[in-house]
């Protein structure tokens, strides 16, 4: 049995409320939910990072996120917001290292946030942001 607790999910050794499953992936609820009905969509595929996703998985992921997310809307849960996150690796805060996306319900007032670093909203000059935009451009390609 894998030591991946999304893996042991995935082959029905443990347990798990479900959302929606397909060939692709699965969504559940996570057990330690920001708010009630906050879900986390899996692929099957035992990815650890977004760089592992084998090409299609993260697009699959993306679209039934799109749709809890509506859902989350129309289902009665408590829900005037929506966050989707992706936390790719430990220092994003990665607690389970198997690709997930996690839809959280939002409302006014729950008491989750971010914190932003004692720069943040500074201007940044832009020659940094042609710089940044330049790697990025290069790694692309
Ligand atoms: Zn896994």
């Amino acid at each position: 049995m894998s030591t991946c607790v999304f893996c042991q999910i995935v082959e029905g050794a443990a347990p798990a409320s479900v959302v929606y499953a397909d060939a692709t992936l699965i969504a559940i609820m996570d057990i330690q939910p920001i708010n009630p009905g906050h879900a986390l969509v899996i692929p099957r595929h035992h990815a650890g990072l977004l760089s592992e996703l084998v090409p299609g998985e993260g697009v699959a992921c993306f679209a039934v996120a799109e749709n809890i997310a509506k859902a989350l809307r129309e289902s009665g849960l408590r829900c005037e917001g929506v966050n989707l996150f992706v936390a790719d690796g430990e220092a994003a805060f990665q607690d389970v290292p198997h690709f997930h996306i996690h839809v959280i319900p939002r409302f006014v007032g729950d008491g989750f946030s971010l914190t932003f670093p004692p720069t943040y909203g500074e201007p940044v000059e832009r020659t940094e942001l042609d710089d940044s935009a330049a790697r990025i451009r290069t790694a692309l390609s």
